[in-house]
């Protein structure tokens, strides 16, 4: 559907679900990207926007309405809100922290490309995001250097085209599903066409934060594509994981992606047993394999989402005395020099 078409003002707030004819790109647009306005939204005191981290001139709030309507209106404490909400804790520095804790410049064949571990490697598509979540380890990324154009990723593709141990190519970000359909469905197809090159693996988090994202044209590149179609979502509490969503994950299912999801293990929002085993249920119910939960990188601005490894251990000790297996994710960390990511449990 042309952008023109559906270019229909809406009051903010009048309807609780996006009406079907919105358009994504027209819910991105819309997305919040002031804290006052937030706090008047969501019926929060005004002085806490008084009380945000400066951080925000480099790392801007940014929150999209689908994932706004999910956050519980006048609790400041409310789990979802915490992801988003730039607090003064950022401006503390990490003790050991650092603006690249995982190692990336050092694994960087060329801009935009990754390669870390055996017979896998990253794509950063895109620096932008439809969500500015707090704790990302990738915010001081130097997105500036990532192509743009197919043209600019040919030299990227032409090493993996060179490297025949790569099986799998993991797009991520950023979030790749910020691009458009038809510059993702020709980086697949051109992946498609490397003979070596069997799974297409894309890391989001979009499909929770604008569910109306899974358009039928991204489901047809999805899911007509030679390739084997993984999806790693990443959803850190099961309030993210509304009907919407669940509607916008059955398409995926039913195109023949195969879904697992990521979470951070992150302070007040989701340290807690019946938190984790939420997540996991919902997850569950909606198709998705808990694939990682991961520790916390020492990002500095982060140091406030910290929870330790000791608890975390216990966390999932816990878990895995409630849980079916495939509803326990495996609890781990990004050490870099590291082969793999390195099991915590
Ligand atoms: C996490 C990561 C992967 C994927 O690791 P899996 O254990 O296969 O999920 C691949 N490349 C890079 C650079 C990563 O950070
Ligand atoms: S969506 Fe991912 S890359 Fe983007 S800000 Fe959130 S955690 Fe970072």
């Amino acid at each position: 559907m042309p952008l023109s078409e559906t270019l229909t003002p809406r009051s903010p707030g009048s309807a609780l679900e996006t009406p079907s004819h919105v358009t994504w790109h027209q819910i991105f647009k819309e997305a919040i990207r002031d804290c006052h306005q937030l706090c008047q939204e969501l019926d929060l005191p005004a002085r806490l926007a008084e009380e945000t981290s400066s951080s925000t001139e480099d790392f801007p709030l940014f929150v999209p309405r689908p994932y706004l309507r999910r956050i519980r209106r006048g609790d400041p404490r409310d789990p979802l809100l915490l992801q988003v909400w730039p607090r003064r804790e950022e401006q503390a520095p990490f003790p050991g922290g650092s603006a690249d804790p995982v190692g990336d410049g050092a694994a960087s064949l060329r801009p935009g490309l990754i390669h870390k571990y055996p017979g896998r490697a990253l794509i950063v598509a895109t620096g932008t995001c439809a969500v500015h979540c707090r704790y990302c380890f990738r915010r001081q990324f130097p997105y500036g250097s990532v192509p743009r154009t197919l043209e600019q990723w040919r030299p990227a593709l032409n090493d993996i085209a060179a490297d025949t141990s790569l099986r799998e190519i993991i797009l991520s970000g950023g979030d790749p599903l910020t691009l458009r359909d038809g510059l993702l469905a020709g980086l697949g197809e051109e992946l498609a066409s490397i003979p070596h090159v069997q799974m297409l693996r894309v890391h989001t988090r979009v499909p929770i934060m604008i569910p109306q994202r899974v358009t039928s044209e991204l489901l047809d590149w999805l899911g007509g594509s030679r390739l084997r179609t993984v999806m790693v979502l990443h959803a850190n509490h099961a309030r993210e994981l509304d009907d919407e969503v669940g509607s916008a994950l059955a398409r995926l299912s039913r195109a023949g992606v195969m879904l697992l999801n990521q979470a951070v293990l992150l302070r007040e929002i989701n340290d807690s047993v019946s938190a984790l085993r939420d997540l996991s249920l919902r997850l569950v119910d909606l198709g998705v394999v808990p694939y990682y939960l991961h520790q916390l990188d020492r990002i500095h601005g982060a140091a406030h989402f910290e929870v330790d490894i000791g608890r975390g251990r216990q966390l999932v000790e816990e878990l895995r005395a409630r849980l079916p297996g495939y509803a326990v994710p495996r609890y781990v960390q990004e050490i870099p020099g590291q082969s793999s990511k390195t099991l915590l449990l």
